[in-house]
């Protein structure tokens, strides 16, 4: 029975942020999300540790002093911010890599997918903004990864999906230009901002390129 309903919880998860991606036109990201989770290393510890309301991940790492299926799973899947350490230049010391932008847009729809589905009916769109406070995971955040992170958090929080999905298609993952929000088009002050005095400035963008 726990296999079955390990099994519900990363369709639930992964039909999530299929959906998410999709409405931001990441469409191989949205049907390749987690796939590794149906690998034996993963699929069969996460059955085994399943609890319903928490990540197995967290119930393992408890019992074992590590989590054999996460240190699995962020080895193969780019859009965790972990995935991306690695050595500097001098190979002794290792730091955050930096991410590319589809990559954190595909980590923004995975931490409102796994909110949604730890947090049922008390999900709302702040959920994923109050969870990413709880902890303190910056020093292992590159500076732009944080920056856009934390502008799509907020924005989510602050305005909802439909606003937050149209400024991540519209500008976020627009090629051409470089924008002051980090993506690789102008949205030209549109969507640039996540509070109200850039999001009124609908004619120049913060980064001044139009
Ligand atoms: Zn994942």
């Amino acid at each position: 029975m726990k296999a079955l309903e390990h099994l519900k919880t990363i369709n639930r998860h992964r039909a999530l942020v299929r959906k998410g991606c999709f409405a931001v036109g990441l469409y191989w990201q949205g049907l390749t999300h987690d796939l590794s989770k149906y690998s034996p290393e993963e699929f069969l510890t996460g059955v085994k540790y399943y609890q319903g309301y928490r990540s197995p991940n967290v119930a393992e790492r408890e019992d074992k002093g590590y989590s054999s299926a996460w240190l699995h799973h962020k080895g193969r899947n780019k859009h965790h911010f972990e995935y991306w350490i690695d050595y500097a230049d001098c190979d002794t010391v290792m730091v955050p890599g930096r991410m590319p932008i589809r990559y954190i847009v595909e980590m923004f729809m995975d931490r409102l997918a796994a909110s949604k589905v730890y947090k049922g009916k008390d999900y709302t769109d702040s959920s994923a903004l109050e969870y990413y406070r709880k902890g303190d995971i910056s020093p292992l955040l590159h500076p732009r990864t944080k920056k856009i992170l934390e502008r799509l958090l907020k924005m989510n929080a602050r305005y909802g999906e439909e606003y937050t999905f149209a400024y991540i298609r519209r500008c976020l993952l627009r090629k051409g230009k470089s924008c002051c929000c980090g993506g690789g088009g102008c949205c030209c002050g549109r969507h640039c901002g996540d509070d109200d005095a850039s999001r009124k400035k609908e004619t120049a963008c913060e980064c001044g390129s139009k």
